[in-house]
């Protein structure tokens, strides 16, 4: 969500005439946007600062530079960022981010005057941002859409209602337009992103509120647009329509992020996730049903306050008995103003940290044993992008894995088929066998051969 949300920072910006740089010596204007999620990413917001301060020495660089804190951390912190860095000039919450340019203008100005400019926006105004952005910009053969922001579901844990805001939902057509003109710029995979997509109610063309699967089968209009994702979503909102449109739509890619967090109903409880294990797996089992081929990724949190070692095997057991083709896993980080950050049985962080490398080593070898089992299929793949080293490119599978393979550049935005030759638990390696396109051969002794 930030890598779209700088994407309409720069487009924001272009408008008022800045381009974006790769030196911190030469910009005029430094942002940082920044994610509040768990304590290191908002400690890394603070070490990037000092390591900013490290490389201006003598600090005359910040009467002329503009440097703006963005997103979530500025968010939750507000005016205490000033106090930790006082060369910034600018603290900006995410749903405000429309408001940087007339910042920016006013930062300059007061710059020029030598006056100090300690200037902030924090609100969650009435008016939405979606609404000052041009969706003017190519972003490449896989593009980001937001649908959806912010959370009411209010997990114990977790700072998103507060540093997101309620839940907004933008309109079909509002979406349909944007992912109209990425099409037209050439992008042939949309993902649509939110905090909670499946929560997302957005009014279709009569005004009425839709769900997802209303706004997936109107994208799914678009003749070029090849592949459709969201993410993420929750497991209380996945009904039987999004079910369903897993079944129908082909367009709408067999994989599914469903974080999960733990596999104990004890733990989801004290969580306040609102569903058992048993309602995730019956969710798992129905989406298998209506498209075979699904796979799953998810999230988990160890060392959750109050979580005991058996808590933690059935997590692992969760693990097991679904199979995930990919995941995500994390320590437990108390988050200031979370219930769960004033819990009395906070985990010691030993015992967090080998929950976590017992966790990961699991999950990554199902991960490995899942690519493995694609060696030798042939696998649609979106080209998504040329290699640095000469002559290769990468794409993804339908499942989200990466695919290397030898092609040039034309082939970037096309779907092609690709026999898979390696696996590795981070990617695959493969090679075009479409017809008209120079495909390479595995001989019987496993070399490959032009
Ligand atoms: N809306 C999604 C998750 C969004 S946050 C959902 O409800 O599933 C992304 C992930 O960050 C979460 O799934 C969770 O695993 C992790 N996370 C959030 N808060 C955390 C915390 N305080 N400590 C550790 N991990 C956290
Ligand atoms: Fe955070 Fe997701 Fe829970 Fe919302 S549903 S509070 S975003 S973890």
């Amino acid at each position: 969500m930030n890598v779209y949300d700088s994407l309409k920072i720069h487009e924001l910006l272009s408008a008022i005439g800045f381009s974006s740089s790769s030196s911190l010596m030469e910009a005029d204007l430094i942002i940082l946007n920044t994610c509040h999620i768990r304590e290191k990413a908002t400690e890394k917001v603070y070490s990037e600062l000092g390591k900013m301060k490290k490389s201006f020495k003598n600090g005359i660089e910040f009467d002329r530079k503009i440097v703006a804190i963005v997103g979530c951390v500025a968010q939750a912190e507000g005016r205490e960022i000033f106090n930790r860095a006082t060369f910034v000039d600018i603290v900006l919450g995410p749903q405000a981010i429309h408001t940087l340019p007339s910042l920016v203008t006013k930062a300059i100005e007061k710059k020029n005057k030598h006056q100090s400019s300690k200037l902030i926006n924090v609100d969650f105004p009435t008016e939405s941002k979606f609404n000052h952005f041009r969706y003017n910009k190519p972003q490449g053969a896989s593009a980001y859409i937001t649908i959806q922001e912010g959370c009411d579901k209010f997990c114990n844990f977790c700072v998103v209602p507060y540093t997101r805001g309620k839940e907004f939902s933008r309109s079909i057509e509002d979406i349909y337009a944007e992912a109209s003109n990425l099409v037209a710029f050439g992008s042939r995979e949309i993902i649509l992103l939110g905090q909670n997509v499946t929560a997302y109610h957005g009014t279709n063309s009569f005004g009425r509120e839709s769900r997802i699967h209303s706004l997936i089968a109107r994208l799914a209009e678009i003749k070029d647009l090849k592949r459709i994702r969201y993410i993420t979503s929750h497991p209380l909102d996945i009904d039987k329509n999004i079910i369903s449109i897993h079944e129908s739509e082909e367009k709408l890619m067999p994989f599914l992020h469903l974080p999960i967090q733990s596999g104990s109903n004890r733990i989801l409880k004290l969580m306040n996730r609102g569903y058992t294990v048993e309602d995730y797996a019956l969710i798992v089992k129905k989406l298998r049903a209506a498209c075979p081929s699904i796979q799953f990724s998810s999230d988990f949190i160890v060392g959750y306050p109050g979580e005991t070692d058996k808590d933690f095997q059935e997590t692992v057991r969760l693990i097991e008995d679904v199979g995930f083709a990919q995941s995500f896993s994390f320590k437990f980080s108390p988050r200031p103003g979370t219930p769960s950050a004033e819990s009395e049985e906070q985990i010691d962080s030993n015992i967090s940290s080998e929950r976590l490398e017992i966790l990961q080593k699991i999950l990554n070898s199902h991960q490995s044993d899942f690519n493995k089992s694609c060696e030798g299929q042939v696998i649609p793949i979106l080209i998504e992008g040329q290699k640095e080293k000469n002559g290769q490119v990468f794409g993804r599978t339908p499942h989200m894995q990466i695919v290397h393979l030898d092609g040039d550049k034309s082939l970037v935005g096309q779907v092609i088929d690709v026999r898979i030759r390696k696996s590795s638990r981070s990617h695959l390696e493969g090679f075009s066998v479409q017809s008209g396109h120079r495909s390479l051969d595995i001989d019987s002794a496993g070399m490959v051969c032009a």
